[in-house]
């Protein structure tokens, strides 16, 4: 079965075509600027040359019948008619309590998805209307919705309500939610094959680093706790959100700065996190560049990430009766190779011991702990993409 798996963002739509057969990606691509002047889309079949075509699309629905015809071109496309496609994978970002696994869409589950708007407002609205497009395009296709939450949705009670009055979580379903949860399921997934062990016995602490990151505990091939909550902001220092921070300081700023809660809420997502502390980049590449030339800030902005990452692992193991692994993934935990080091040079108060050459590697599953350490430490690239597609797969096929 050949599967598309879809990515809606608010003016993005990211696209992989999956040959399940045997997991091939037959083409990919990126729209971009979509309802925005100069949008364009980036397309590649495996094999072929890549094709960029700049023209106007004023929604969601023109940019995926852009994707349909590129898929379908003659000269640049993967297949001769959208007959071919078999399921449409869907990357939603918030199922809030509704979802702990993936699902086939219907109205009831459209409904849901649109009643979780309230607490994912930026994230919800551009997948629905991937949806509801593919449903036009696509009509007797099966769509299925794979949630960024739904893994996190076997956390006990205890990692998931807030210390504020338990009347905000029955009103309004403020609570611990997490997210990257396809990621973290994929990782744990190939973790226990790497590992040998059934998914069910694994325990690890997953750390996906990466533009946003977020690390999570999981025990017998389940979430237990993880660190992004309510909204991907909380827990680490990101690209540009700023994670964890004393609560009190955003009535203190919204005062003095004179910021309405639109205002705080960019502030602590855009100009915040690796980037509002260096002032220069919430690139990790740019950060480590500039901290090697000796700028200050570059250094102390890497320093705080490392510090939360291994904070986050500090508070996992205490969770957990005992640890397979710790597992590196997103573009920072596939490619920092000195990131790496400096997390796990402190954690040897557990007998966790970084091999130097083993972690000389970028992109690759394999282990890079030595054979001394108590606990092993993995790289694994992460692969939402195929994930969702196993999913619908799954799914649909049943
Ligand atoms: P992601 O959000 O998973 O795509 O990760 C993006 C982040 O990974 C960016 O901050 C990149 O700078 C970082 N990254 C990618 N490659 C490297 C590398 N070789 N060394 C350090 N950071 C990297």
């Amino acid at each position: 079965m050949k599967i598309l798996v879809i990515n809606c963002g608010s003016s993005s739509l990211k696209y992989q075509l999956i040959d399940m057969e045997n997991e091939d990606v037959l083409a990919k691509g990126l729209v971009e600027r979509i309802g925005i002047e100069g949008s364009r889309i980036k397309h590649e079949t495996t094999g072929k040359d890549k094709k960029v075509i700049e023209t106007p699309m004023q929604d969601h629905k023109k940019a995926l019948e852009l994707v349909m015809d590129s898929l379908t071109n003659e000269e640049y496309g993967a297949i001769a008619s959208l007959d071919e496609i078999g399921a449409v994978g869907h990357r939603v970002v918030h199922g809030g309590e509704d979802f702990a696994d993936s699902v086939i869409i219907d109205e009831k589950v459209l409904k849901a998805i649109e009643d979780n708007v309230e607490i994912a407002p930026l994230h919800n609205p551009p997948n629905i209307m991937g949806i509801k497009a593919c449903e036009k395009l696509l009509p007797n296709v099966k769509e299925v919705a794979v949630f960024d939450t739904a893994f996190h949705q076997t956390m006990p009670a205890k990692s998931y309500i807030y210390a504020l009055p338990y009347e905000y979580y029955e009103k309004y379903k403020v609570r611990r939610y997490g997210f990257h949860g396809t990621s973290h399921k994929y990782i744990t997934n190939r973790a226990a094959d790497m590992l040998g062990k059934d998914v069910n016995e694994v325990n690890l602490i997953t750390c996906h680093l990466g533009n946003g990151s977020s690390i999570c505990a999981v025990e017998n091939g389940k979430s237990k706790d993880t660190s992004m909550g309510f909204t991907p902001l909380e827990g680490l220092a990101m690209g540009t959100r700023s994670g964890d921070l004393d609560p009190a300081i955003l009535p203190f700023i919204m005062e003095k700065e004179n910021l309405d809660p639109e205002e705080i809420n960019n502030v602590i997502n855009k100009k915040s996190g690796v980037l509002g502390i260096s002032g220069i980049s919430s690139d990790f590449r740019d950060l480590e560049s500039a901290a090697e030339e000796g700028n200050e800030r570059a250094k102390l902005a890497l320093d705080i990430f490392e510090k939360r990452v291994r904070g986050y692992i500090g508070n996992y193991m205490t969770q957990l009766d005992h640890v397979d692994a710790i597992v590196f993934t997103a573009g920072v935990g596939e490619n920092s190779i000195e990131m790496r080091e400096s997390i796990c040079k402190d954690l040897k108060i557990f007998g966790i011991e970084v091999d130097k050459e083993r972690n000389n590697v970028r992109g690759e599953e394999k282990v890079i702990s030595s054979d001394n350490s108590k606990i092993k430490v993995l790289v694994i690239p992460t692969n939402e993409e195929l994930m969702i597609a196993r999913d619908t797969e799954e799914l649909v096929e049943k």
